[in-house]
């Protein structure tokens, strides 16, 4: 059949969706659930995945609000698309994750439904607590996206961007432990651990002088003694370290363990370091399925379309971008000046206008996907950009 035909199939197909789609988003919307409790959610998308033909699996990479839909057909390319439904706390849905989930829903549903004249594998992969523990990253770790030749998702806000990225994340906190001692009457006797701590900060701030700019490294003392009288036996600070790349990242946190080290010889502590949340990778947009998608967008009527901007966040997408050819672009749904993480945007997040600017995202993206699955030089091509990446 011809690509025009198929084109407007799945266009048509979202149409026809659109009523149920929005629904989707707007219950998600009033009833937002933080990280790790999505189960309202998962059990929406499932049930509405299920009605649609899609073969539903729930519990993945032992993450239990996580879940896979997938529809197949005949032997061929495989293209995922990636739903987040969390929350957050306070702010309900501040960062707009429903319209994620029903974007990413669309397409899977729009691309499913040309599968029997293309053959191929479409997959929406829920993948709970971006905003915390980004359940990404275990999923990655065990494999789920390794097949596939393309992974798309697309974050609402106040800018369409196509090329977005994002920094590779490290959360490491540092123990020191001293010995306790009177302050006044045997300081002598004591090893002040806070002194430790004090040491690593100054010392950090030292390093990034000669760090690259793209580097972000922020901290904060969460225990540092109980009493003034008292040296401190013990102290804990946690540090954020970010930085463009994975690779590069990995020395920096190497020189600040160094850094860490030369604060307990110095005071005469005991270290301990650990991660205390999930590592993230750094996004690498696929330039190329990012250009496709831009190509779609701007056929469907998308003219607002801004320059990339380097990010200064970190996201769970990251670590899906580097095992699979994947984009993460953004696509505006109201003022410019639209912050996420806020009242304005939770707002935003149930209008009229973010449906349908979310849809008009999720028809490029099943119409990127089409192109994945109906055209093997541009998916080897795809995948040559994302091999030498690596
Ligand atoms: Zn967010
Ligand atoms: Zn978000």
């Amino acid at each position: 059949m011809q690509l025009e035909l198929l084109r407007q199939r799945i266009i048509e197909r979202i149409d026809a969706q659109s009523t149920q789609l929005q629904e989707i988003a707007l219950k998600l919307h009033a009833h937002p659930e933080i990280g790790g409790e999505e189960y309202f959610a998962q059990e929406l998308l499932c049930t509405y995945a299920a009605q649609q033909g899609f073969e539903v699996n729930k519990g993945l990479a032992g993450v239990p609000t996580s879940f896979s839909a997938t529809r197949k057909s005949g032997e061929g390319a495989k293209v995922a698309f990636l739903a987040e439904y969390d929350a957050l706390p306070e702010v309900g849905h501040a960062c707009g994750h429903n319209l994620i989930a029903m974007a990413s829903t669309a397409a899977a549903l729009g691309l499913a439904s040309v599968l029997d004249s293309v053959g191929g594998e479409v997959t929406l992969f829920g993948t709970p607590s971006e905003e915390t523990n980004g359940a990404k990253v275990p999923m990655a770790a065990a494999g789920l996206f390794d097949t596939y030749d393309a992974a798309l998702i697309v974050h609402p806000g106040g800018r369409t961007c196509v090329d977005a990225s994002s920094l590779a994340l490290d959360a490491i906190e540092f123990t020191f432990l001293g010995k306790p001692a009177h302050a006044a009457g045997a300081p002598h006797e004591g090893i002040n651990a806070l002194d430790a701590v004090i040491s690593l900060f100054n010392n950090l701030n030292a390093l990034r002088q000669h760090l690259t700019s793209d580097v972000r490294i922020h901290g904060i003392i969460t225990e540092g003694g109980v009493a003034p009288n008292i040296v401190p036996e013990r102290a804990v600070a946690r540090f954020y370290f970010r930085a463009a790349e994975r690779s590069y990242l990995n020395e920096v946190v190497e020189k600040a363990r160094n850094v860490a080290r030369g604060a307990a010889l110095a005071t005469g502590c005991r270290l301990e370091m650990r991660n205390f949340e999930l590592s993230f990778d750094n996004l690498r947009s696929n330039r190329l399925l990012a250009a496709t998608f831009k190509g779609h967008l701007e056929a469907l009527g998308v003219s607002d379309i801004e320059p990339p901007s380097k990010s200064m966040g970190s996201t769970d997408m990251g670590n899906v971008s580097h095992v699979a050819p994947a984009i993460h672009p953004s696509m505006r749904i109201g003022p410019r000046t639209l912050v996420s993480h806020t009242h304005e945007f939770c707002q935003a997040a149930a209008t009229p206008e973010a449906v349908a600017a979310m849809l008009t995202a999720a028809k490029a993206m099943a119409l990127t996907g089409l192109d994945v699955l109906t055209n093997p030089e541009l998916r080897q091509q795809i995948r040559d950009e994302f091999l030498a990446a690596r």
